[in-house]
């Protein structure tokens, strides 16, 4: 038994911990607010329920934006204004300026932290082009943005940044489940963990607590995330009475591959392959007659969409399209896309030189999530203040929603998030934390009601198994909550997730183990999947229009008017969602004549591309 152990009435073994900051998640957003805290000299703490290099930033292969010029002519502005046009005018202004003009910075500290980007014959960065990214304020050509360790750049990330962390001395807890926040009188004071390879239970008290924790991804049936991606900062966070932010903008990836969701990067594309339809037609060429297959992802899901609906799908059942890369040179296959050419192999049993890959739009990211300001500093709006803090809270990555990424995020604008926001939540920490005071105390009633919860569902005896109710809820999401969507599966949607929702009490665990039970593991995770998907189709429901990712066939135009606004979904125990608006931040930080952006050149106009 560790040290510090005590035995509880309640018979579980509690190990308590102080930390200036508990960082929940080791992911790209993880690892670097980690080692920023680390860093500004905090005693920092890291909690993840996998192996830090096997988060799901692991699987990133396209690569991370910043206008680094290093292949052509690029500027921060240009990539704000893709960004802006990407997130179809929902993302907040002064958080997409932080990020485009952070972003070189950003990526030279990944360079000096050990990242091993591909390199150009004079030795720069390699930098390939990505869909959305462009030129001259979209009026030019694609630009070549997305910085690339070959096509394992996520891979290449993580393990640079644990490295870094583990020099600054981070105390890692490692396959730990952080189970909830502890509240105490409205702020946020720590975390409650279980040891997953031991049982204990651990109490973290902390100045700072930072939701790291990634999307949500596998709420739905056919996807690219991992299946630790269960968005259980989300979860949390509504079970703290705090909000979820535009939730209903979930991302399809255009090339996921048709049967097994493996995803092929978007820098195939960028690399130069295309998609073609069953008649063998360049289709994307029709729809986006300028940046053709390097139209935005939002845009090209929705075209193969459509081609397959009208019958020009492929396959027995023309339910797919091909992603074409024969022609191009084998020797730039072998060194800008070796990671794929190895997937299409495996889950399609191809050979990319030769053949092309069957792919299908596939639910790839979460553009909403725990509202943020460009601190990373959790919001928690009233009547009174859109932008109130919530103390003792931030969140980074994809389980936050600063909003940079609106309606839908642009490729390699992810990556980029991460490091960019994870740094400046820990530049933030580094002003609002108090040194010299205390590190609040345990509120032991907040733990225990904690602990109550999760003893409940260890021992839940009712007669659903978790897999049967999980399957129930991917088939609603995929079906309900689409590429298209309408008020008929929009509604049909809402009540069949508010009856599984309700099916969460009649939920039955057969083991009541403590040590590496996945049973439980996956029992909690199904409540966290279900926090995230249950907001997500009712704040779909609500948004009477299209934009981004969600397009709606009933409301098939963008409405400024009624719905530049953020959604927030609140969701209360018993599964009711209350939803509120929030204004989109239209200030900047930089004034033009101090070399900022020129706002006309942001505002909001029909998206084309
Ligand atoms: C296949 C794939 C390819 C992609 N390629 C690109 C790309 O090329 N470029 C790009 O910009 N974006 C890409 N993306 C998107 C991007 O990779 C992700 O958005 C990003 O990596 C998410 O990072 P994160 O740090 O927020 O979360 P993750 O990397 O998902 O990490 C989450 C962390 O939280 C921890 N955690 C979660 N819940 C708990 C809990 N209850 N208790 C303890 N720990 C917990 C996990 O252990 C993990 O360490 C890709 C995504 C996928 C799925």
């Amino acid at each position: 038994m560790p040290m510090g152990t005590v035995m509880s009435t309640e018979n579980y073994h509690f190990v308590d911990h102080k930390f200036d900051v508990v960082v929940i998640g080791a992911g790209g957003a993880g690892l670097r607010a980690t080692l920023g805290m680390a860093e500004q000299g905090f005693k920092t703490a890291c909690v993840t329920k996998v192996f830090p290099t096997r988060s799901h930033t692991v699987a990133a292969q396209g690569g991370i934006a910043a206008s680094l010029a290093n292949m052509g002519p690029d500027n921060w502005q240009w990539h704000m204004y893709d960004t802006v046009k990407g997130s179809d005018w929902l993302g907040d202004l002064d958080a997409m300026e932080y990020l485009a003009r952070e972003a070189p910075t950003a990526v030279y500290e990944l360079e000096h932290y050990g990242v091993p980007f591909s390199r150009t014959e004079q030795g720069k960065i390699y930098q390939r082009p990505f869909g959305g990214h462009t030129t001259d304020f979209g009026d030019g050509l694609p630009v070549q943005r997305t910085c690339a360790a070959a096509d394992r750049t996520g891979h290449a990330m993580l393990h640079a940044l644990y490295g870094q962390s583990l020099k600054h001395n981070v105390l890692f807890f490692i396959e730990y489940y952080a189970l909830d926040l502890i509240m105490m009188d409205g702020a946020v004071t720590g975390v409650v963990a279980w040891n997953l390879d031991d049982g204990t239970i651990h109490r973290f008290s902390a100045k700072m607590v930072v939701l790291a924790t990634g999307g949500y991804g596998r709420a739905y049936f056919s996807t690219t995330s991992a299946h630790t991606c269960t968005g259980d900062g989300g979860g949390m966070i509504t079970r703290a009475g705090l909000p979820l932010q535009d939730m209903e903008f979930v991302q399809f990836h255009p090339t996921g591959i048709y049967g097994s969701g493996c995803l092929i990067t978007e820098g195939a594309r960028g690399e130069g392959g295309y998609l073609i339809n069953a008649e063998g037609e360049r289709f994307m060429e029709r729809y986006a007659p300028s940046f053709k297959d390097l139209a935005s992802r939002d845009v090209v899901s929705r075209c193969m969409t459509i081609e397959i609906r009208e019958g020009r799908g492929i396959g027995p059942k023309k339910d797919h399209i091909h992603l074409v890369l024969s022609h191009l040179d084998p020797a730039t296959l072998h060194e800008r896309l070796p990671g794929i050419s190895e997937s299409a192999r495996i889950f399609a049993g191809i050979d990319v030189t030769k053949d092309p890959i069957p792919v299908i739009p596939t639910v790839h990211y979460n553009m909403g999530g725990i509202p943020t300001n460009y601190w990373g500093e959790v919001l928690n709006p009233d009547a009174r203040n859109p932008d109130r803090i919530q103390p003792g809270l931030m969140a980074v990555g994809e389980a936050g929603c600063a909003s940079v990424h609106g309606a839908n995020r642009l490729g390699s604008n992810s990556l980029i998030d991460l490091v960019v926001f994870g740094r400046a939540a820990a530049i933030r920490a580094g002003k609002v934390i108090d040194r010299s005071g205390r590190i609040p105390d345990l509120d032991l009633r907040a733990c225990d009601k904690i602990i109550e919860r999760f003893d409940r569902l260890r021992h839940a005896n009712g007669s659903i198994s978790t897999e049967a109710l999980r399957d129930e809820m991917l088939h609603t999401m995929q079906e309900d909550a689409a590429v298209f969507r309408e008020e008929k599966s929009l509604k049909k949607g809402c009540e069949r997730i508010s009856a599984l929702w309700r099916a969460l009490a009649d939920l039955k665990v057969s083991d009541r183990s403590l040590i590496w039970n996945s049973d439980l593991v996956e029992t909690l995770e199904l409540e966290n999947l279900m926090a995230n998907a249950i907001t997500t189709v009712y704040s779909a429901q609500a948004r009477k229009e299209s934009r981004g990712a969600h397009a709606r066939e009933d409301y098939p135009e963008r409405d400024d008017k009624n719905w530049r606004k953020h959604t927030l979904a609140y969701l209360s125990l018993d599964g009711k969602i209350t939803l509120s608006y929030r204004a989109v931040h239209l200030c900047l930080l930089t004034k033009p004549e101090d070399g900022g952006i020129d706002p006309q050149k942001i505002s909001p106009k029909k998206r084309v591309y």
